[in-house]
């Protein structure tokens, strides 16, 4: 096998290929589009190509496809060959720079949330040279970014890429006006902690609602869970180290950086955690690793699970989107240094964060809303809807002093002594790790927590740079005239703290009395995903997006109006799934049993009066009795899902109504199901249980 170094990269055209393969000339104008977005010329662009094309012809590859992410919240691609006729009944391979630089998928049956059929019914891709090409599966792959012919917005990376040059641009100015000349780009930084379920592909290939809905529907707990902590850190199975072994590989053939893997909370549930990298690139990275690691699974005999909320009783899967910003000095704007109470870039940064995450709170809430992470969000596994921040004690303390014009004490780093001598005495770290906090320093970024596993990072990146580049630029506006500007950016300081510290909080996010407490902050608490993306086209918001130019308010309301309808569609899908499961399979799966004991219990009467048919009798009675309820309830189900036609109209009353009154139905039903499994012999039951899913690997 070869040596990692060598893998790494292996399939991507990356810089070093680009060097390698390009004409002097052309290699410069490509880096120069790459790092200052200056516009391609196409006789470049067809240099470009025809490198490319050799390149991943030598790579095995007879097709190319503009890779995209459309607001499906997956990846999109069409496979073209390279192949021409030359005329004689023979083909040549062949890429021009017009087919790397625009492609023209048929966009019309990808969500646009209206826009399109008001506008033009085509969209097309435009290659982003800001992610490199790669080659998979003999296909070239050219990230892209997707709009629709009169420019409008239909994908999450345009967004992304825009909110990455906003906040460049005010970052700039600010680190500027501060005296940092030579500081002329500013980028943001994601490494995204990636959880996930791995289970046993024929266990399943049994199950309905793992195949339509990616969760289970019904299924009684297994008799262990994850309360002995045993899984966490646990040592890896030989299926599923071999599976992660295979994964890193292919991973990094891709470039991706994958650096830690381990054995998350719930039986069967991992981690994945690469090295970070600009936002831009981790975000396609990351949609890349969970194709890759379906994908992977699947030649393991395995099934990986993305979904935020696969098994009730369990933890769920989320992401960490570690964040920060440096500049194109190789400084990390969010590392306070060794001394943060005399470092006022520190402190000026960090106060525009915290301003933009007390404004925009139901932004970032929005972000991460899903009918997925609903189920997390809140449960005491994941942080609470309600965003605030974690500063820790020592910036926490940093900022009181501020506050209050009191001297601040560092607690510094204490020395921890392990009382062991052959092992180093270690550093306790400052900021100490709040697990409950959404969002949380540590160190020298923030780790927004409250991510859900199947997202795509791509909208609270956009959210984050966006905001912070808002309060940037209104920091700027407020500093730039002043006569004496350390005191102009201390007062600033001061000021924004005090009025915002109501988004920090040190304690505990699980905590019930945290909910009364931040109500008395006036803190949002937006619990499910229509109450959250209501506050989407409030007008704070449209204004920050219009001001920015990331969304014009068509493309808003198209994006509010995707994520309710999608939002009703995935538990609309979830309540036919359980009707179907249970009239085609519970219902007869629990008569059939029924009978069994009543042919039993009949049988021993027919032998002698004297034989005992009590166990029979309670449970054919207790059986009886759920199984009318059970029935009762999916005909109640099935009439609330006919009941939503009536809302149709109003896209926001639609989504809550699928809330409210299917939804709350759902579980109903689920708790009965669920009781009747616990009755029924495991050879009547039509599904794998709970113990077969989480143990079965
Ligand atoms: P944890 O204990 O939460 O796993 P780590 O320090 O191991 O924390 O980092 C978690 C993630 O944060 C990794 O993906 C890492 O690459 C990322 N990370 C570290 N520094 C930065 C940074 N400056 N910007 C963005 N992400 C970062
Ligand atoms: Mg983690």
């Amino acid at each position: 096998m070869a040596k990692v170094p060598e893998l790494f990269g292996s399939m991507v055209f990356n810089d070093q290929m680009m060097l390698e393969r390009l004409p002097k000339a052309t290699y410069k104008a490509l880096k120069k589009t790459i790092q200052n977005g200056e516009p391609l010329d196409e006789s470049v662009a067809n240099v470009v190509a025809s490198a490319m094309k050799d390149w991943a012809i030598e790579k095995g590859c007879t097709h190319y496809t503009h890779w995209f992410q459309p607001m499906t919240g997956i990846t999109a691609e069409k496979h073209d060959s390279f192949i021409t006729p030359n005329g004689d009944g023979q083909v040549i391979m062949e890429f021009s720079g017009k087919e790397l630089v625009k492609g023209e998928p048929d966009a019309s049956s990808f969500p646009s949330g209206g826009i399109r059929a008001t506008f033009e019914a085509r969209g097309y891709t435009t290659w982003d040279p800001t992610s490199y090409a790669f080659a998979k599966d003999g296909t070239l792959y050219i990230p892209t970014a997707f709009c629709s012919y009169t420019g409008e917005v239909l994908d999450k990376k345009t967004p992304l890429l825009r909110s990455m040059e906003r906040i460049s641009t005010e970052a700039c100015k600010v680190l500027n006006l501060l005296g940092k000349t030579d500081v002329t780009r500013v980028t943001t930084t994601v490494g995204p902690e990636q959880e996930y379920f791995l289970i046993d592909k024929d266990v399943y290939d049994q199950r309905k609602d793992l195949i339509y809905t990616g969760r289970t529907l019904f299924g009684a707990k297994a008799p262990k869970g994850q309360e002995l902590d045993d899984h966490y850190f646990g040592a890896i199975k030989t299926r599923v180290a071999s599976f992660m072994a295979d994964l890193d590989n292919e991973l990094w053939k891709l470039g991706i950086l994958a650096k830690t893997k381990h054995n998350e909370v719930a039986p069967s549930q991992h981690e994945l955690a690469p090295i970070f990298t600009t936002t831009n690139i981790a975000t396609d990275h990351n949609e890349l690793t969970m194709e890759v690691m379906k994908k992977i699974a699947e030649k393991h005999g395995l099934v990986c699970l993305l979904h935020e909320k696969p098994f009730a009783g369990v933890n769920g899967s989320g992401k960490h989107n570690n964040w920060s910003i440096s500049t194109n000095t190789g400084e990390n704007l969010l590392d306070p240094g060794k001394t943060p109470e005399n470092n006022i870039q520190f402190q000026l940064f960090l106060a525009a964060i915290v301003k933009a995450v007390h404004e925009y709170q139901d932004l970032l809430r929005i972000s991460v809303a899903s009918a997925g992470n609903d189920h997390r969000l809140g449960a005491n596994e994941a942080p609470p809807a309600i965003i605030s921040m974690y500063l820790g004690d020592d910036l926490g303390a940093l900022v009181d002093s501020i506050i209050n014009g009191t001297e601040y004490v560092s607690k510094g780093k204490i020395k921890m002594s392990t009382g062991v001598d052959v092992l180093p005495d270690f550093k306790k770290d400052t900021s100490d790790r709040n697990r409950t906090s959404p969002f949380a320093f540590t160190g020298n970024k923030f780790e927004f927590r409250a991510l859900g596993s199947a997202l795509n990072i791509a909208c609270p990146n956009i959210m984050l740079n966006t905001m912070v580049a808002e309060e940037l630029s209104e920091f700027y506006d407020e500093l730039k005239d002043a006569s004496d500007l350390d005191a102009a950016v201390k007062a600033l300081i001061k000021k924004t703290f005090t009025e915002h510290q109501a988004i920090i909080f040190n304690g505990n996010n699980y905590a019930p009395e945290w909910v009364e407490e931040a109500e008395k902050r006036g803190l949002l608490n937006l619990k499910s995903l229509p109450d959250a993306v209501e506050h989407y086209i409030d007008q704070k918001n449209i204004d920050l997006f219009t001001k920015n130019k990331i969304y014009s308010v068509d493309e808003i309301h198209a994006r509010y109006e995707i994520e309710l309808e999608n939002y009703a569609k995935i538990i609309n899908i979830e309540a036919l799934t359980m009707i179907d499961m249970a009239k085609k399979d519970m219902i007869p799966a629990v008569t059939s049993y029924v009978r069994e004991l009543t042919d039993t219990a009949l049988a021993k009467k027919a032998l002698s009066d004297a034989i005992p048919t009590s166990v029979e009798e309670d449970l054919i009675t207790s059986l009886s009795n759920k199984l009318v309820c059970f029935s009762k309830k999916t005909a109640e189900l099935e009439n609330a899902v006919i009941g939503a036609s009536e809302y149709e109209g109003d896209v926001l009353a639609y989504a809550k109504y699928y809330r409210e009154s299917v939804f709350s139905v759902m579980t109903e039903l689920r708790a009965i199901g669920d009781a009747m499994e616990t009755e029924t012999a495991a050879d009547y039951w039509p599904y794998p249980s709970y113990g077969e899913m989480l143990y079965g690997v």
